[in-house]
């Protein structure tokens, strides 16, 4: 049985690598951020108009650094990836969809 303790990933960054990029839901959530992060994002979105994004490719958040497991703009990141609830149903599913994935140290590996 897993159990959880809420309220820390614990370096854990599964979510993250099934985002394929930042996840704003609505354009006034993505004008609030910086302007060199929209133009970046704009210039990701353009790259791939007509084509695969990286959440096709099954490739990680755009913003998340690979080598920390960290979001490389976590001041700025979208609302809903401070809202993800730790430990429920889908932060689960991520975890366990999430090979390769440190285990959180909050938790058994449900893996
Ligand atoms: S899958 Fe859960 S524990 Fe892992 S980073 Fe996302 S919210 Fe945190
Ligand atoms: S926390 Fe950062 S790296 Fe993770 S999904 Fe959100 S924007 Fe991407």
């Amino acid at each position: 049985m897993v159990s959880y303790a809420l309220g820390d990933c614990g370096g854990c960054y599964a979510c993250c690598t099934r985002a394929g990029s930042p996840p704003f839901r609505t354009d006034a959530e993505r004008d609030a951020i910086p302007q060199a992060l929209r133009d970046e994002l704009e210039a990701y979105y353009a790259s791939v108009a007509g084509g695969q994004s990286r959440e096709a490719q099954g490739l990680p958040c755009l913003w998340l650094d690979e080598v920390t497991g960290t979001c490389s703009h976590y001041a700025d990141r979208p609302p809903i990836c401070s809202e993800f609830v730790v430990g429920d149903a889908d932060c689960v599913g991520f975890i366990t969809l999430g090979v390769g994935v440190p285990s959180p140290p909050w938790s058994e590996d449900p893996r």
